[in-house]
């Protein structure tokens, strides 16, 4: 609609129904919508963001053929895990330690926990290592 003149009734009407809606932040003082002031703890959209990146400039987003093969990345990850034996971890150290590798307390412990084996009397000196442990 083109203003076709001044009319302080209608005028001083639009400016009250605007700043109804609208308040200054905090920080800059600046008329934000109450919303949006209401939702950044009294700052306006450019001060929390400001607030929250200290700063920074925001990288921009990865493209849609990035974000499509970071998904494929993903997807693949997650159905690998869901084949895997979950105790694989465990099986792996098992072999290890039956393999003769040295492994450390915790390693002995935790897959025999996982796997549930009873695991063998400790020597004096594994006990001690294990009594500095805790
Ligand atoms: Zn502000």
């Amino acid at each position: 609609m083109k203003r076709t003149g001044f009319d302080e009734h209608s005028d001083r009407q639009l400016a009250n129904e605007f700043l109804a809606g609208h308040m200054q932040c905090r920080r800059c003082a600046n008329t934000a919508e109450r919303e949006t002031l209401s939702s950044y703890g009294g700052m306006c959209g450019g001060c929390y963001t400001y607030y929250v990146t200290g700063g920074r400039p925001i990288p921009p987003l990865p493209s849609p053929q990035k974000r499509r093969q970071i998904l494929q990345r993903l997807r693949f990850v997650l159905e690998q895990r869901n084949e895997q034996d979950p105790r694989e971890w465990a099986r792996r150290l098992q072999r290890r330690e039956e393999a003769g590798e040295p492994l450390t307390l915790f390693q002995r412990e935790a897959w025999r926990r996982a796997l549930r084996v009873r695991a063998p009397a400790l020597s004096p000196s594994e006990r001690e290592e294990a009594f500095d442990a805790a």
